[in-house]
This record gives structure tokens, sequence and C-alpha cells, in this order.
């Protein structure tokens, strides 16, 4: 049923209200050259109520592109507290994802930590535990990204993962990294520290809840 699109325009009508900022913020990728790869608005709705149900205050997100679906997780923050850091290693991107931060009047909360992920993830266990960690960068060190959110989440928090189903590929896998997609939902599933779910929106998020 989730896969008929009359279903998915029905979800994007009804959930996927967007302001003028995160339209901006949608847009800015194919003003600027750069990949229109951003979440949907009702998958950032997703990430926007499951950040919200479990109250979170330290946000990190792996991937910012131009900020469309940091816009989103910054925005579930309690009003005057809480932080955002956006993990992003193209200068180009992290320079756009500032313009869409402040449209969206988030700056304040949000710290785009510039530079490969695997470095700067290594400096921001400094600013830890988290409560919310949002995969979105590259595929192939997903499950390295697992290691390092199941290491500096709180227990309660969640670690959620886009493009989960490959653009559909995820049941019939054409490359190496749509298996090592494959192999990450497995994981995410099976993994005892974990009580995870896929949502079958848009290109799929998984998310796992960690237990305590
Ligand atoms: N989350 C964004 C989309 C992210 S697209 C949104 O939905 O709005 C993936 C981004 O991750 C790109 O901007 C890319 O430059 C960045 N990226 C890819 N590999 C990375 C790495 N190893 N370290 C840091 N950033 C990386
Ligand atoms: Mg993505």
């Amino acid at each position: 049923m989730t896969n008929n699109q009359a279903i998915a325009d029905y979800v994007h009508d009804v959930f996927g209200a967007e302001d003028e900022a995160l339209r901006l913020a949608r847009d800015a990728p194919g003003h600027n050259g750069m990949p229109a790869i951003s979440v949907r608005p009702e998958e950032g709705r997703v990430l926007q109520f499951l950040a919200r149900a479990i109250g979170a205050q330290k946000i990190v997100e792996i991937g910012t592109l131009a900020g469309y679906s940091g816009i989103w997780l910054a925005r579930a923050l309690p009003d005057g507290e809480g932080k955002l850091y956006t993990i992003e290693a193209d200068p180009k991107h992290a320079a756009v994802a500032r313009e869409s931060f402040a449209r969206a009047g988030v700056s304040d909360r949000v710290e785009i930590r510039e530079g490969e992920a695997a470095a700067t993830l290594a400096a921001l266990r400094a600013e830890g535990p988290f409560d919310f960690c949002f995969i979105d960068a590259d595929k192939d060190r997903y499950p390295a990204y697992l290691d390092w959110a199941l290491e500096n989440l709180r227990p309660g928090g969640i670690v959620a993962a886009h493009n989960a189903l490959r653009g559909g590929r995820i049941v019939a896998p054409e490359n190496d990294t749509d298996h090592i997609v494959r192999r990450f939902n497995a994981r995410m599933a099976d993994d005892p520290r974990l009580v995870s779910i896929l949502i079958p929106l848009g290109d799929g998020i998984v998310a796992g809840l960690v237990q305590g």
C-alpha cells in the first residue's frame, strides 16, 4: 500500500506542509549546483516527530547538505534550549546550509561542524551524550556511524538513518552500497540494544530506540 503513488501523494499533501524557509532550503541545492537529495517534507516531519517525542535536546546530524532536514530537526528542539550539531564535509554545502538556518531563524541553536564525519564525530564525543542521531551521509559508512551512535546516545535516545529503501533497490540490490544498507537495516532490526522500525515513507527512514 505504501508504494502506491496516490497514497504517497496524499501523505505528502496532508503531512508535508512547509513554510517559506523550508521551501527555500529545499530549492537551494538546485540553485547552487548541489545534488537535490534532501529528505522530503513528510520525512522531515517524521524526524521532527521522533525527536520531539523523546524530548531531544542534543541532536547530531551526519550530512547537512543545504540544511533542509536540519531545519526540521532544529525546530524539534525545545524553545531556547537544545542544540543541533550538523556535520558536513563540503564547505560549499555548509555555506548554503548556514543561509538556510538563518532564514529559518534557528542559527542560535545549530552548530555546523565542517569536516569529514569520522574526525568530526570523534571530536563531538566531548559534547555528549546525545538524544538523537540522524545518519544521512555516505552510505558505505552507515555501519561506522551506527557504532558511534550506540556509543554516544543516552538510553531512550534514537538513531535514525535515511535512504533505508535505496530508491526501491533494497529488495533487489544492484551494487555494493545497496548490500551495505541491507545489512545495516538487518543490524538495526536485530541489535538487542535497539527496538527498531523502518518507516517506508519517501526513501525510507530506519529508526532505533536505544534500550536502557
Ligand atoms: N540530510 C540532508 C541531506 C544530506 S545529503 C537533508 O535531507 O537535507 C548528504 C551530505 O553528506 C552531502 O552534503 C555530503 O557532502 C555530506 N557527506 C557525505 N559524506 C560525508 C562525510 N564522510 N563526512 C561529512 N559529510 C559527508
Ligand atoms: Mg538521504
